[in-house]
């Protein structure tokens, strides 16, 4: 373990136990956390029926595609851990969310989130990530992208329904409480306003609920994108790893 990982370790056993189990599965194999290997670099547990197998295969081959489609290309191949049990998934650190983005090219799926759309979100954070280079970013978010920009693209290329614009219309006409862009830039802050909001009740599926943090960052990109498409956003990328600040890149290319 190098130090940076010890440090790690450290911080994150001060600040509980899902974390803990998060960071296992940050360091660890696969192999070693218990999972099986279902295809190249996708796992699911041992406990997953042939039938949850199977459909998890195609699960994994659309998801593929729609992030090669919406990008124009695909240059992440994030290991895929898929639990077909909570045991599994809080095992492995996951807790309300359907899915998790771990950080270091990993993305843990829970039983409620074996599905195209949840997959496609966090794979889409995987793909931004590795197009960024921004190689150590799991658990504090990327410094040069604000979180909302980079959970909006997640939501726009997954085409969750819960997220929808349709949803986001309803909001406007219920006069619902959103939070400011500029309270979504870092992970911590994201994380705060999805808990002050109810989002992270995501994953209960409330009947009717509303999810105000992910469905307003998707309709702040999917806004932006209908302008800038696929040619905007490797712009984009190009320009923000060339040193240009995101907010100019982002006006730059909404033209
Ligand atoms: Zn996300």
């Amino acid at each position: 373990m190098s130090p940076r990982y010890g440090l790690i370790l450290l911080l994150l056993l001060l600040s509980g136990c899902t974390e803990f189990n998060g960071a296992k599965a940050y360091l660890l194999p696969p192999s070693a956390l218990g999972m099986e290997e279902l295809a190249p670099r996708v796992f699911v547990n041992k406990e997953m029926s042939l039938a949850q197998r199977e459909d998890f295969r195609q699960v994994v081959a659309v998801a593929r595609t729609n992030i090669t489609n919406f990008y124009g290309s695909i240059t992440s191949q994030p290991d895929i851990l898929a639990c077909s049990t909570e045991e599994c998934f809080a095992g492995i650190g996951g807790g309300k969310p359907r899915g998790k983005d771990l950080g270091k090219s990993k993305v843990l799926i829970s039983p409620r989130g074996l599905t195209v759309p949840i997959l496609t979100h966090e794979w889409s954070h995987a793909e931004l990530r590795t197009r960024m280079d921004a190689k150590f970013d799991g658990i504090f978010g990327m410094n040069s992208i604000p979180t909302w920009f980079d959970e909006g693209l997640a939501v726009v290329v997954s085409e969750e329904p819960r997220h929808s614009e349709k949803v986001w219309e309803r909001i406007v006409a219920q006069k619902m409480d959103t939070p400011r862009l500029d309270d979504l830039v870092t992970l911590k802050g994201w994380n705060k306003a999805a808990g002050k909001y109810g989002d992270v009740d995501c994953a209960l599926g409330v009947p009717g609920k509303m999810y105000v943090v992910y469905t307003l960052a998707g309709h702040e990109v999917r806004t932006w994108h209908r302008k800038a498409g696929r040619e905007g956003l490797l712009k984009l990328i190009d320009k923000v790893k060339s040193g240009e600040s995101f907010e100019n890149s982002y006006a730059a290319t909404s033209k």
